[in-house]
C-alpha cells in the first residue's frame, strides 16, 4: 500500500524536527511504501524572496524560480539523510528528476503530469522517496525549473498521490488538522474531524492557508482520501472529504475541465434597497428582519458605497417574495434620513422583477479567472444582461431576467460542454455522526485589494470585458458586484462594477483598467488596498435562515461598518476595513459559538 505524506517549513525547520519527522517516516515505512514530499525549512522561501528583492524590486519571474527552487533541494537532501541514518533506504529527488511536468508559467505552473516510471523504479527498490514540493519542470526544449505558486507543495503531494493511485495523502502540518479559523488569531479554535472538498476549497481560496486550494482541488477531481495532521502529535488530525470519486485521465492533471455542470433556479425573485446610510448595522437590522420571519435569503449582494449611501440587494423563493419586501419597507423608515438632503431618501425597489439563477458548478473557479469570463462572453453573445453576479470557488452564478433564463443555459452549456445539473441531487453534505452546524469555518484574508469602475454602461458585454481584460492577464477575481442604482450619463445608462484581486495584482488590475476606461467610455477606476475579507463557509447554510443576519449582526455589534458583501450557495463574504479585519474575524467565530474548551498550541 503507498503512501504520500507531505511535510511543511515548521515540520522540518531544524535538523532536530527534520530527525523527529524522519522518525515518524521511518515507521510508516516498515509496513507502506512511502514517498514523502517536503517543504523549504521553516521561512527560507521568505528569506529568499527578500534576497532578491534586495536586488530588484519586480525580478524576473523565471530567476525567482531558479531560487526559490533551491530551498526544498536543501530539506530533500538532509531528510534523505536522516532517513538513510536511522538504516531507512531513501533517495531525494527534484522535481525534474521526479518527471513533474508543468506548463511553462513561472512562480505558478499548474501541474500537466507526473512521469511516474523513476517513481516507480526507486519504489520496487523498496526506497522511501523524497521529493521536492513546490517544483516542476517545464515541457518546452530548454526544460525550465517552475514552481507552482505559494504554499504549493501540498499540490505537488497530491498530484503524486493521484498519480500513482495511492491509498491516502496525509499532509502533515504545525496544527492539528483543519480548524474553525486561524489558531493563531482565535487560539480556541476548534479542530474538525471532517470537511467536505467543497468547504474545503472555499475556505482554502478564502484565506485560510493552512492548505493550498489547488491541492484540495486534485483530491476532488481524483477522489483522492486527504487528511491534514499534526506533525508534532499522533491525533487523527481532519479527513477532507470528497463526494465525487471520479478518475479523470491523468494527462492535464491540473488542466482538467473545471466547470461539471450548469445549474438554473427560476424560483427566485429579487429585492433591492437602495440609498441606505453606510454605517454599521444597516445590513444586520435588514437580514435579522427577514430572519425573524424564518425566510431563506440566498443571494445577497451590497456594491461600493456612493457619497456615504449604499445599494442592497438579494434575492429570495418567489413564494415568500412578497413577505420578504414587506420587512425590506417596514425598515426603510427605520433607517433614517441621509445626512445630505441631494442624494435622496433610501427606497425600496419592490417592482416584481421575474429573474432566474444560472450557475456554473465545479471546482477552482476563482483560481481560472478564464472560466467566470467565459461564461460573461456567453451570454453577451446570446444577448443576455446580466443583473447580479456571484463568484466562489466552486460556483459563479448570474441572476439574469427569467425569460433569458433558457437561453443562458442552453449557450452556456454549448460553451463548456456540459449538461444541466439537477440540483436537487447535487447534495454537498457528507454522512458523519456529529450534527454539523451551518457555519464550519471562518477565514480571513488580509491580501486583498478592491477595485471600482465606475459608470460601466448597463448592457450585455460590459461584464464580459472588463473581465477578459483581466483574465488576458491572468488576475484572479473575487467578490464581483455590480451596483443596483443606475446613473444616466449623456443618456446612457450605467452602472459600477466592483471586485477584489489579491494585492500584488491591484496595481497592475488598475493600470489595465484605466487605460481601457478611456477607450470604452467608462468612469474612474479606484483601487483601494487598505481592505479585509472575511467570510463564512458551510455547506449547512442552504435553506438554514438567518445566518447572514447573525453574521452582519456581530460585526455591527463590534461597531464595524460592511463595505462590501458576497454571497454564494456555501459562504458569505464582507470586505471591511483592514484595521477591522481580525476584530470582524473574532467577532464572528464567537457568534457562530465556534470556539473549543482548549488553547490550540502552535509551534512558535
Ligand atoms: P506548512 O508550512 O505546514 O505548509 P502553513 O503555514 O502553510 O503550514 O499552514 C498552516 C497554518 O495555516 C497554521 O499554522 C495556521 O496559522 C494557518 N491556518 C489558517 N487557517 C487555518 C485553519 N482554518 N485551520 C488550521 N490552520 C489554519
Ligand atoms: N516553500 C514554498 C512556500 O513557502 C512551498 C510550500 O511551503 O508549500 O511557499
Ligand atoms: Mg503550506
Amino acid at each position: 500500500m503507498l503512501i504520500v505524506q507531505k511535510y511543511g517549513g515548521t515540520s522540518v525547520r531544524s535538523v532536530e524536527r527534520i530527525k523527529a519527522v524522519a522518525q515518524r517516516i521511518a515507521k510508516t515505512a516498515r509496513v507502506h511504501s512511502v514517498i514523502v514530499v517536503v517543504s523549504a525549512m521553516g521561512k527560507t522561501t521568505d528569506a529568499l524572496l527578500k534576497l532578491a528583492n534586495e536586488i530588484s524590486p519586480d525580478p524576473c519571474r523565471r530567476e525567482i524560480d531558479m531560487l526559490l527552487s533551491t530551498g526544498e533541494q536543501v530539506s530533500i537532501a538532509l531528510m534523505s539523510m536522516a532517513l538513510q541514518e536511522l538504516g531507512v533506504p531513501a533517495i531525494s529527488l527534484t522535481g525534474a528528476q521526479v518527471g513533474i511536468v508543468t506548463e511553462a508559467e513561472h512562480s505558478r505552473a499548474r501541474i500537466l503530469h507526473i512521469q511516474t516510471e523513476r517513481i516507480e523504479e526507486h519504489l520496487r527498490l523498496g526506497q522511501v522517496i523524497v521529493v521536492a514540493g513546490f517544483q516542476g519542470i517545464s515541457q518546452t526544449r530548454h526544460q525550465e525549473i517552475t514552481t507552482l505558486g505559494r504554499g504549493g507543495s501540498d499540490t505537488s503531494a497530491v498530484a503524486l498521490a493521484a498519480a500513482l493511485q495511492a491509498e491516502r495523502c496525509e499532509i502533515y502540518t504545525d496544527v492539528p488538522g483543519i480548524l474553525t479559523t486561524d489558531p493563531r488569531i482565535v487560539p480556541k479554535a476548534q479542530l474538525m474531524s471532517a470537511i467536505t472538498c467543497d468547504e474545503m476549497l472555499e475556505l482554502a481560496s478564502l484565506g485560510a492557508k493552512v492548505l493550498h486550494p489547488r491541492a484540495v482541488e486534485i483530491a476532488r477531481n481524483y477522489g483522492m482520501p486527504l487528511v491534514v495532521l499534526s506533525s508534532w502529535s499522533d491525533a487523527p488530525g481532519t479527513r477532507i472529504v470528497s463526494t465525487i470519486p471520479k478518475r479523470p485521465a491523468l494527462q492535464d492533471l491540473e488542466l482538467t475541465k473545471s466547470v461539471d455542470a450548469i445549474e438554473y433556479d427560476t424560483n427566485q425573485a429579487g429585492i433591492s434597497l437602495l440609498r441606505v446610510p453606510d454605517r454599521p448595522g444597516v445590513a444586520a437590522k435588514l437580514f435579522s428582519g427577514i430572519a425573524v420571519q424564518n425566510i431563506d435569503v440566498d443571494l445577497i449582494i451590497q456594491s461600493i458605497h456612493e457619497s456615504e449611501t449604499n445599494d442592497i440587494a438579494f434575492t429570495v423563493r418567489k413564494d415568500v417574495w412578497k413577505q420578504a419586501a414587506a420587512v425590506a419597507d417596514a425598515i426603510l423608515p427605520t433607517l433614517g434620513k441621509n445626512s445630505d438632503p441631494s442624494l435622496g431618501e433610501p427606497e425600496v425597489q419592490t417592482e416584481e422583477r421575474t429573474i432566474a439563477k444560472v450557475s456554473l458548478v465545479g471546482a477552482g473557479m476563482i483560481g481560472r479567472p478564464r472560466v467566470a469570463t467565459k461564461m460573461f462572453e456567453t451570454l453577451a453573445a446570446a444577448g443576455v444582461n446580466i443583473v447580479m453576479i456571484s463568484t466562489s470557488e466552486v460556483k459563479v452564478s448570474c441572476v439574469v431576467d427569467a425569460e433569458d433564463c433558457e437561453k443562458a443555459v442552453n449557450s452556456l452549456c454549448q460553451a463548456f460542454d456540459v449538461d444541466v445539473a439537477d440540483i436537487y441531487s447535487s447534495s454537498t453534505a457528507f454522512e458523519s455522526e456529529e450534527v454539523t452546524p451551518p457555519v464550519r469555518g471562518v477565514a480571513l484574508d488580509l491580501k486583498q485589494a478592491r477595485l471600482a469602475v465606475r459608470q460601466v454602461p448597463d448592457r450585455p458585454g460590459m461584464a464580459a470585458k472588463i473581465f477578459g481584460l483581466l483574465a488576458q492577464q491572468n488576475i484572479s477575481i473575487d467578490m464581483i458586484i455590480q451596483s443596483q442604482r443606475c446613473h444616466s450619463v449623456n443618456g446612457v445608462l450605467t452602472r459600477d462594477i466592483a471586485f477584489t484581486v489579491s494585492q500584488p495584482e491591484g496595481e497592475t488590475a488598475y493600470q489595465t483598467l484605466a487605460n481601457a476606461a478611456v477607450e470604452f467610455g467608462w468612469g474612474e477606476v479606484i483601487l483601494e488596498s487598505a481592505i479585509a475579507k472575511v467570510s463564512v463557509v458551510g455547506s449547512g447554510m442552504i435553506d438554514h435562515p438567518g445566518v447572514a443576519a447573525q453574521m452582519f449582526e456581530a460585526l455591527a455589534a463590534s461597531q464595524i461598518n460592511i463595505l462590501m458583501i458576497a454571497t454564494s450557495e456555501i459562504k458569505i463574504s464582507c470586505v471591511v476595513e483592514e484595521e477591522n479585519g481580525v476584530k470582524a474575524l473574532q467577532a464572528i467565530h464567537k457568534a457562530f459559538g465556534l470556539s473549543g474548551n482548549e488553547v490550540v498550541k502552535v509551534p512558535a
